[in-house]
């Protein structure tokens, strides 16, 4: 039995690792966090925060270092001996893993065996927690996949129309990516409409509406993913075997012609060059040379055709994805929106809702424009729209107590 809740939360990404600890015994405190940046590089920095110190230090070291400098510094603010668990961001769980689960040494090979499926996050992924057991070697540590939250779609949903064997013995199948961000904004958007005035839940239907069952959340940043979520479950979303399938994104190219493969490579294309031009050199970027949102609102209101075109393909394809989504589960009760562009791009989140209104789905102007970082409701139709700031370190660390209590 777990008494005092002190959880430390690891994302260990390329060349980053991102660390939060949360007091979890009397509430959800977020009491220290920090990023090393640019790992491996001449320029890399860390910073480093705890209550109303934030300490900035140039960085030059490895992952490794990288553990050691956080370790200090929890160490140094007399936190690393409270620490009771350690809960690991990691991608892929494939169809190993629904559920958080504490990393035993049989855990650690499945989630290296998994790599191929995640070639550029699980080995990194399984360096932290590796590290981070040197560090901690006496609590439990807990890895939280990306992919876990999607593993309640059905096979009708997860399956690829391509033959049997491929998936049978080589995994090929949608798995979903997000996962954390996804469960996390969902459950605050339904506390969110819970306690919301009726007036301001927007459905007028039937009890399943009321209860906003049907929910669509849309995880717009660097990366897009759009989740499908009925009664909890998620039961279809948008990234696939990779998280390339999909919503059109900053560098992501998301959903083009399975076809398109073999014509480029008719034309002398390597399959590594088509791989890193989908994945590096697509999405926003590939149209408009730009793949920021916020720099391109500005290039589009200064006359940008390019920018224009590439917000308009976003947007279009976005609303294709709503439109997909409320007809997998009969309908829609509430779409949320998140992420660097979800929770902050006004004017974008009004264009996506524009002519959904046969949904039900209305954008209030004056409740969309304002800038908050609370959870909000924006709706003013049927179905409810909502902005939630998504949170994937807290979501991490829920996760983790609920592993090891
Ligand atoms: P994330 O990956 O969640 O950090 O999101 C990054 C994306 O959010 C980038 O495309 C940013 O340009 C976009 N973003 C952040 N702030 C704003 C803003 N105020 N308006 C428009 N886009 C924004």
């Amino acid at each position: 039995m777990v008494t005092s809740l002190m959880i430390l939360t690891l994302n260990a990404g390329s060349s980053s690792l991102k660390f939060s600890v949360f007091d979890l015994s009397a509430g959800e405190d977020e009491v220290a966090n920090g990023l090393v940046e640019r790992i491996g590089s001449a320029e890399g920095r860390a910073t480093l925060e705890i209550g109303d110190e934030t300490q900035r230090v140039d960085f030059q070291g490895d992952h490794s270092d990288a553990v050691e400098l956080i370790g200090k510094f929890l160490r140094k603010h007399e936190l690393l001996n409270k620490v009771n668990a350690v809960g690991h961001r990691v991608v892929h769980g494939g169809e190993a893993f629904q559920q958080p689960t504490v990393i035993s040494a049989e855990v650690e090979k499945t989630i290296n065996r998994l790599s191929p499926l995640a070639p550029l996050h699980n080995p990194v992924n399984l360096q932290g927690i590796q590290l981070a057991k040197q560090t901690l070697p006496d609590v439990p540590h807990v890895a939280v996949f990306d992919t876990a939250f999607h593993s309640t779609m059905a096979a009708q949903a997860f399956r690829y129309p391509v033959p049997q064997a491929w998936y049978s013995e080589h995994g090929v199948r949608k798995y979903g990516f997000h996962g954390t961000s996804h469960a996390y904004v969902s459950t605050v958007a339904s506390e969110v409409l819970a306690k919301a005035p009726r007036g301001a839940r927007g459905s007028t239907g039937s009890g399943a509406k009321r209860n906003h069952q049907r929910i669509i959340t849309l995880h717009l940043g660097n990366g897009c993913s759009a989740a499908a979520i009925l009664n909890g479950a998620c039961i279809d979303t948008t990234m696939g075997l990779t998280p390339l399938e999909g919503l059109m994104m900053g560098t992501r190219s998301g959903d083009v012609d399975p076809g398109l493969a073999s014509y480029m490579h008719s034309l002398g294309m390597s399959v590594a060059d088509y791989d890193r031009a989908l994945n590096k050199a697509s999405g926003l970027l590939g149209i408009a040379g730009e793949n920021d949102m916020r720099a391109l609102l500005e290039m589009r209101a200064k006359g940008s055709e390019a920018a224009q075109l590439a917000i308009a393909m976003f947007v279009y394809r976005l609303r294709k994805t709503i439109g997909a989504f409320a007809a997998a589960m009969d309908g829609v009760d509430a779409i949320v929106f998140t992420a660097g562009i979800g929770e902050n791009a006004a004017e974008l989140r009004a264009e996506v809702c524009e002519g959904l209104g046969f949904l039900g789905i209305k954008v209030s102007m004056e409740k969309n424009a304002v800038r908050s970082s609370e959870a909000r409701i924006i709706g003013s139709g049927s179905c409810q729209v909502l902005v939630v700031p998504t949170n994937e370190e807290l979501e991490i660390a829920r996760a983790t107590i609920g592993v090891i209590e």
